[in-house]
């Protein structure tokens, strides 16, 4: 099936207290966003009102050869397959997008997982944005005392800051600062600011190739001026200093086959360490570029786009690790390109 018949999903996580509910809510109100159908697995806040609303229990299923961000959502799984069964038999609208409203703690990469992995609901939906809110206020203590907050960050496509009306300027940039180094490729947002609309969030997901290579653009910039954090005494506890990103540059065009290859055992082996992965890839063969993206261990299908986004044609690849010198990686990756300069002389 085509991306574009598949219903998007988009996941709408954060911090405890840090306004997704009211985003969420904000969100649905415009004419766009009409025929959304949301689950919430927040306990004990205020539920949407919204016509769709479905709760889920925190149910989680830990493959046994798997570790937590390939574990199954049970729960989610069948909310999710419930809400479609529902929607073919005509009992509730037919929704043509999914929000999905996480726990305060939750980590959204098995959420992610269960989307990707799950065959009835990949046949049916994909994965569109993450949409992360973060408070201005509270959010640079939340980043610095719990590892949830830092990976709801490193995950997202994009990033809202909420309440920067109530914190003061300082106070604000200083906080986008600590995003950026977590995630330079979001983009972020201030509603207080500048009002936001649906498409800013969730249009051009992982799965459009036209909003892909806008979103390309975006993130091969700024990330590439990003440096890993110095590491001093005292920082332990720091868990955003854990998280860096950096990027990669390959200046040849890659065997699309040993490629996928050489990303799935690096996946394989530090999976749990590499939040997120981005690539641009110039393949073998292949004219235009082929955009990967990954979250941990998992990768989304890859997606052609129609065309270069920026003069430079090389291949990048651009890493949001946790505890992982980029040593590792750039070592890995010069050892395959190696291994396939030596292939090709051998043919
Ligand atoms: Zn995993």
């Amino acid at each position: 099936m085509a991306a574009a018949d598949l219903i998007p999903v988009n996941i709408v996580t954060g911090f405890l207290g840090s306004g997704k509910t009211t985003l969420l809510r904000r969100l649905l109100a415009s004419p766009e966003l009409a025929n959304t159908a949301v689950l919430v697995n927040e306990l004990g806040e205020v539920g949407l009102d919204h016509l769709l609303l479905r709760h889920v229990d925190e149910s989680t299923v830990v493959l046994p050869s798997g570790c937590v961000c390939c574990a199954l959502r049970a729960d989610l799984t069948a909310a999710i397959r419930d809400l479609y069964s529902k929607r073919e038999r005509g009992t509730i609208p037919r929704f043509d997008r999914l929000a999905i409203e996480t726990t305060g703690l939750a980590d959204p990469a098995p959420i992610i997982f269960t989307l990707l992995a799950e065959p009835v609901l990949r046949h049916h939906f994909r994965v569109g944005h993450v949409v992360t809110t973060v408070d201005a206020v509270n959010g640079a203590r939340h980043l610095a005392q719990h590892p949830e907050s830092v990976k709801q960050v490193a995950v997202a496509d994009r990033v809202v800051l909420t309440k920067t009306d109530l914190a003061g300027p300082a106070q604000a940039e200083a906080l986008r600062t600590a995003c950026r180094r977590v995630n330079p490729a979001a983009p972020i947002f201030e509603p207080a600011v500048d009002p936001i609309g649906p498409d800013q969030l969730f249009a051009g997901d992982p799965a459009d190739p036209s909003g892909t290579r806008q979103d390309a653009r975006r993130w091969l910039g700024p990330v590439a001026a990003a440096t890993p954090p110095e590491t001093g005494v005292g920082q332990a506890s720091a868990h955003d200093r854990d998280v860096y990103a950096f990027s990669v540059t390959v200046d040849r065009a890659l065997d699309w086959t040993a490629f996928g290859i050489w990303l799935t055992m690096l996946l394989h082996a530090h999976g749990e360490d590499i939040l997120r992965v981005k690539g641009l890839l110039q393949v073998v063969g292949v004219p235009t570029p082929v955009v990967i993206h990954g979250v941990q261990h998992l990768v989304h299908p890859p997606v052609h786009l129609d065309g270069w986004p920026t003069a430079d044609r090389g291949t990048r690849l651009v890493f949001i690790v946790q505890k992982l010198p980029r040593q590792v990686i750039e070592r890995s990756l010069a050892a395959f390109t190696r291994l396939a300069a030596v292939g090709e002389r051998v043919v």
